[in-house]
């Protein structure tokens, strides 16, 4: 995906801040974080949004879940909880085309999401 903003943050064409990173996954800063703590989780292979997941996508979906509870758990955010949010589409709220979880926390959130 020659265009997408995510996929040139995994192949570190585009700098960013970092905070994981593996074969299959990379997590890096929000550039406009909505939060003390917001980390955004991506697969390095270019997935359009959780609409496009298939089953040969669930031990990566897996792994990045089980990857933004460890991570919260490094930044010291476990304790006192946080937020796991994937917005999916249009209606979603959705801005980048490459799935990513977001992972916030550092304040308490609200209910129902805006
Ligand atoms: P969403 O609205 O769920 O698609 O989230 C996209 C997120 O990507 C927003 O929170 C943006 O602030 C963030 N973002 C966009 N460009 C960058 C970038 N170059 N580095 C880090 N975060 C970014
Ligand atoms: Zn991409």
């Amino acid at each position: 995906m020659e265009d997408c903003i995510f996929c040139k943050i995994a192949k570190k064409e585009i700098p960013s801040e970092i905070v994981y990173e593996d074969e299959k996954i990379i997590a890096f800063k929000d550039i406009n974080p909505a939060a003390p703590t917001h980390v955004l989780f991506i697969p390095k292979e270019h997935i359009d949004s959780l609409n496009s997941v298939d089953v040969n996508h669930k031990e990566l979906i897996g792994d990045i879940i089980f990857r933004i509870k460890e991570v919260a758990k490094e930044l010291k955010i476990s304790e006192d909880g946080y937020r796991i949010v994937n917005n999916c589409g249009s209606l979603g709220g959705q801005t980048v085309n490459h799935l990513h979880f977001h992972l916030v926390g550092g304040r308490q959130m609200q209910w129902p999401p805006g």
